[in-house]
């Protein structure tokens, strides 16, 4: 079994970051996996071993850390994991090596860890602690093809009890799908925030933490208006971090940490002229998560909200496979409701 990890590669999807590779010899792979194979106590091993040996040998992502404590370089291989009759688990294997005497010496691993855990929460909180060891080229990489977010609230008092706050927020952003812009002191910014909001594709979410944006509530409203497929996320948590648990659970109701699945299965692909009305069950990186549900009827569908609506667009795109002509939102469902013309 070990055999095939011997010199497997891992690659990364991060410009200018070489490939590593584990090294070759049994006895170095042999410690790796007697570090990784036991899980924690209280842990069950049943669901342990096929999810960290997942992670090494099919990983959804490779991520480049920062190596610590003399390592000359370090990566996490990740993967989510689904087993029969279990809930999804995420697993994360982290390996660093020791600096290397020349370029042609073998790689020789200094320290390797596993991590499997489940839950949605716990997933996230896992990806943003990735996110914040990642290398800066990593982060910016992983942050370039993500949906945009923007955070209303915070500044000096913050950064004087936590000085990674920003760094905190980009991370639960991250593990979202989202890239966060965060608006400090947003009440001396309304202006300005409203002026971007128009200009730029428009965020999928709006991050209000309320004791922080007095004097900026009508930004909720600016961005309902020019944001028909955004949503706006509250909290009013005092303490910061409290605040960053309610904004990750929010999203998580939102449907941001699912795991994207695939569009289309099984369903008639639409003729042209047809109507089809959906609501939206969720949001990933890929758009919005639709269904097709029943007109509702109220005959309040106003102009084309293509341009306006990207993601509820892509949503449709996803479902049906073909983009449609036209798209328009219900302006009395209190949930988005959307009528596709193709
Ligand atoms: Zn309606």
């Amino acid at each position: 079994m070990l055999a095939e990890l011997a010199g497997r590669e891992f690659r990364f999807a991060v410009p200018g970051i070489p490939p590593v590779r584990l090294p070759r010899d049994r006895q170095s792979l042999d410690n790796i996996w007697k570090t990784i194979s036991h899980p924690p106590a209280g842990h069950a091993e049943a669901a342990w071993h096929p999810a960290v040996w997942t992670a090494l040998t099919l990983p959804t992502t490779c991520i480049p850390l920062t190596p610590t404590q003399g390592a000359d370089r370090a990566f996490a291989s990740v993967a989510t994991v689904d087993l029969p009759n279990r809930t999804p688990v995420l697993a994360i294997v982290k390996v660093s090596f020791a600096a290397m005497k020349s370029r042609f010496a073998p790689p020789v691993v200094a320290t390797a860890s596993a991590t499997v855990v489940s839950g949605v929460d716990e997933m996230a909180e896992q990806l943003e602690e990735l996110f914040v060891q990642a290398l800066p080229q990593a982060r910016s990489a992983a942050q370039r093809s993500s949906n945009k977010a923007i955070w209303l609230g915070g500044g000096s008092t913050v950064a004087a009890i936590d000085v990674t706050w920003r760094t905190r927020i980009e991370a639960m952003g991250a593990a979202m799908g989202l890239r966060i812009e965060i608006v400090e002191d947003p009440a001396r910014h309304v202006r300005d925030v409203e002026a971007n909001l128009g200009r730029a594709t428009p965020p999928a979410y709006m991050l209000m933490w309320r004791s922080m944006s007095r004097g900026a509530e009508r930004l909720v409203d600016t961005f309902c208006r020019i944001c028909l497929d955004g949503a706006v996320v509250q909290f009013d948590e005092a303490n910061f971090h409290d605040a960053l648990v309610e904004a990750r659970l929010a999203l998580i109701e939102h449907g941001r940490a699912e795991p994207p699945i695939n569009g289309g299965g099984g369903r008639r692909p639409p003729v042209a002229g047809e109507e089809r009305f959906y609501i939206k069950t969720g949001g990933s990186k890929a758009g919005d998560r639709l269904v097709e549900v029943a007109d509702c009827g109220h005959e309040q569908w106003g102009g084309d909200a293509r341009r306006k609506a990207p993601r509820a667009l892509m949503g449709v795109q996803r479902l049906e496979g073909v983009s449609p002509e036209s798209l328009f939102r219900c302006a009395k469902c209190s949930k988005h409701r959307w009528r596709a013309r193709f």
